[in-house]
């Protein structure tokens, strides 16, 4: 669901971006109540969309979210019907211009947008967003290398370096992956993701960057996650 969308159903539900959060959802509700009330339904992802429109806060900060670092591109998943196209396309612009301020504002402070991870791309890394405190969410490939690369298509000189399998095949994760070993080819690569093993989202070092699958990868966010809890409560105990 675009943010697009969200607005032309926000339209529809009278929200007003001038009142207070609560506010705006009280009323969302009531209008979603005519709205269901009048023999209209939605899927519950979009009614969930509206409800936390510009929750930004706890919507994408979150590094220790394990499906921050998946193939997933925002773009690739909208299914916006063609009669609001205009409209999305307007978003778009509005989008990339904001984007630019904050991409010189990163600059300007020193700061610089890593390279595409693979052998032979010297393009710098795609952009997810961009924080409300102007930090980028960094993917690891510049677009054309991702783009490429779902399609199954090569680039001359470019080597690409997320498998189209789970590194956790043999259990370096300490279990190992369910998946059907002989059966990896079958999926998509989105339910590949590409993990910084140490954590760190700014090192790119190859030797950091494994490809997990998305059953593989959720398992080590939550273990490293409660791991880490656990040392806290142990060094508490301690004192
Ligand atoms: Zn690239
Ligand atoms: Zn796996």
């Amino acid at each position: 669901m675009s943010n697009q969308g969200n607005e032309v159903l926000g339209a529809h539900l009278g929200i007003d971006k001038s009142k207070s959060k609560n506010e705006k959802k009280s009323r969302i509700k009531v209008n979603l109540k005519k709205w269901f009330d009048d023999g209209n339904i939605l899927p519950l992802s979009t009614i969930d969309n509206v409800l936390h429109e510009d929750d930004n806060d706890h919507d994408h900060n979150d590094d220790n979210d394990v499906n921050h670092d998946n193939d997933n591109d925002v773009n690739d998943v909208n299914h916006d019907n063609d009669n609001t196209k205009t409209k999305i396309e307007k978003e778009k612009e509005k989008e990339k211009s904001s984007n630019q301020i904050y991409l010189k504002k990163w600059t300007d402070n020193g700061n610089t947008i890593p390279i595409c991870i693979n052998q032979g791309c010297n393009n710098t890394v795609s952009i997810r967003h961009w924080s409300s405190q102007g930090d980028p969410s960094l993917k690891t490939e510049c677009s054309r290398c991702a783009d490429a690369r779902k399609k199954n298509k090569e680039i001359p000189g470019v080597t690409f370096h997320k498998k189209k399998y789970c590194e956790n095949k043999d259990g370096i994760l300490g279990f190992i992956c369910p998946m059907d070993k002989d059966r990896y080819a079958e999926f998509p690569s989105d339910i590949y993701h590409m993990d910084h093993i140490d954590g760190d989202h700014h090192n790119n070092e190859l030797t950091n960057l494994k490809t997990f699958c998305a059953i593989c990868h959720t398992r080590k966010g939550k273990e490293s996650g409660d791991f880490n809890g656990f040392k806290k409560s142990s060094r508490i105990h301690k004192h």
